[in-house]
């Protein structure tokens, strides 16, 4: 969790998974989120948090929700499709599951320890105010967030750039979000720099936000019939992270059928389940930006377990990756992921008919990336009886220009967010220079 990245670039994972059996997961039915996400992430936590540290950090985290449901599970009609809605959380993405949650636990860690942490980051979006506003006004740690100028939504940016916390360095690169991560990567590849502010990463690959997502697939689940009857999750994908923690459930114990990875016109991690290689191209911007990835960071934890989990192994075909931009693997291999993994695309126009068409058969509006999920999943339905569920990732307000185009009307931001283009922004503007941000740092941070 403090870590992020491990220092030889490789990514965290358990051991072993922990195992839930028929009647501990049949336990769970009925109960509230925070019960159900206790008993999930337990496990995981070892005695890293006491039982009542740990229960209220969740309660907490939750709290800060719209709705004690957390995640509604909404069904659509009669069609056996379900919208699990993420997006209730402070900055209207399913990023704040898995956020709210991580800012507590950090800050309670570094309490306890007598320890400061800085958080540096790059985003595009979403990911920035959902960490931002996870670790505001926290005394125990700093948040430099980068990200380019001119480039993301100004509802995106307010998000951001609203939050006047004392703790919180809104940074408005010259570049394009690439020169903001390489700036970012290159404070983490310091070792001294790093050790000295003590860096930490709080992006998908951190193991922490893995494990918070695992907790709505038992809980949609146990909402269709788990551990009953089993159950197919579509899921919008970017880094890989959101649907890895729907792998992390299976390998868990609970019944899933199958997954269905969506991906917009960038659709590397599609092309791979199709064809067992994995080439990066350019990156194409959509209107489901939080998905216009170039690599999926988090894909390499699959990939250790095609790899016979050999970690060895795998760590050479990934530096061979790194400079071929190319990696197959076997047929074998490949035909066991198949098994578990259907994969599929939409470019912009099939997003746009997506949203208008789930307007029209069952009323509901849904945001581009969720639509995306939407249109894939009706293509990957392997068995009528199994209930799908799609997961809805970012409320349609937060991409009010697509669901206009699509549907006519201008989804509206909710009241607590309603006069966010009246708030006062604070934000620093930096060069395209790694000096430059490190003196930042060394200014302002502890
Ligand atoms: C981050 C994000 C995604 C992609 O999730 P991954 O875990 O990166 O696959 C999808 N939709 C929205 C709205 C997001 O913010």
């Amino acid at each position: 969790m403090l870590a992020g990245l491990a220092r030889d670039g490789g990514l965290y994972l358990p051991a072993e998974w922990p195992q839930f059996s028929k009647a501990e997961i049949a336990a769970l039915e009925g109960k509230p989120y925070v019960e159900v996400a206790y008993q999930v992430m337990r496990p995981f936590v070892g005695d890293t948090f006491d039982e009542p540290t740990f229960r209220r950090l969740i309660e907490e985290a939750y709290s800060s929700f719209e709705t004690p449901e957390v995640a509604p599970l909404v069904p659509l009609g009669d069609s056996g499709m379900h919208l699990l809605e993420l997006f209730h959380g402070p900055t209207l993405a399913f990023k704040d599951v898995a956020l709210q949650l991580l800012g507590r636990m950090l800050d309670h860690t570094l309490t306890a320890r007598k320890r400061r942490a800085t958080i540096v980051g790059a985003t595009s979006g979403d990911t920035g105010s959902a960490a931002i506003e996870a670790v505001r006004d926290r005394k125990t740690i700093d948040i430099f967030m980068l990200f380019p100028h001119g480039r993301v939504s100004e509802v995106q940016r307010r998000q951001m750039t609203t939050v006047l916390a004392p703790n919180v360095h809104n940074i408005a690169v010259q570049g394009t979000f690439d020169d903001c991560q390489d700036l970012a990567k290159a404070c983490f590849n310091d070792l001294a720099f790093r050790d000295k502010h003590a860096l930490t990463a709080v992006n998908s690959i951190n193991f922490a936000r893995v494990m918070a997502q695992i907790v709505y697939y038992f809980w949609a689940a146990l909402k269709l019939g788990a551990p009953d009857r089993p159950v197919a999750f579509t899921v919008p994908s970017g880094n890989f992270g959101n649907v890895y923690a729907g792998y992390a459930a299976k390998n868990m114990g609970l019944p899933i059928s199958h997954f269905v990875v969506a991906a917009n016109t960038n659709d590397i991690l599609a092309r791979f389940f199709e064809t067992g290689t994995m080439a990066m191209t350019g990156v194409v911007p959509t209107y489901s930006p939080s998905m216009d990835i170039q690599i999926s960071s988090n894909f390499e934890r699959l990939l250790f377990d095609l790899y016979g989990r050999d970690g060895k192994a795998l760590a050479a075909a990934m530096t061979a990756f790194r400079s071929t931009n190319m990696l197959t693997v076997g047929a074998n291999a490949l035909g066991g992921v198949r098994e578990l993994f259907d994969a599929g695309r939409v470019d912009d126009a099939g997003t746009l008919a997506a949203i208008a068409d789930c307007v029209k058969r069952f009323g509901v509006t849904i945001d581009p990336h969720t639509a995306v999920g939407y249109a894939v999943a009706q293509q990957h339905r392997r068995d009528p009886e199994v209930p799908m569920v799609v997961l809805s990732t970012a409320h349609p307000a937060k991409f009010p220009d697509a669901v206009e185009k699509a549907t006519g009307k201008r989804p509206a931001l909710p009241p607590r967010l309603a006069d966010l283009l009246e708030r006062t922004e604070r934000v620093d503007g930096l060069p395209n220079s790694e000096a430059a941000l490190k003196q930042m740092i060394e200014d302002r941070g502890a």
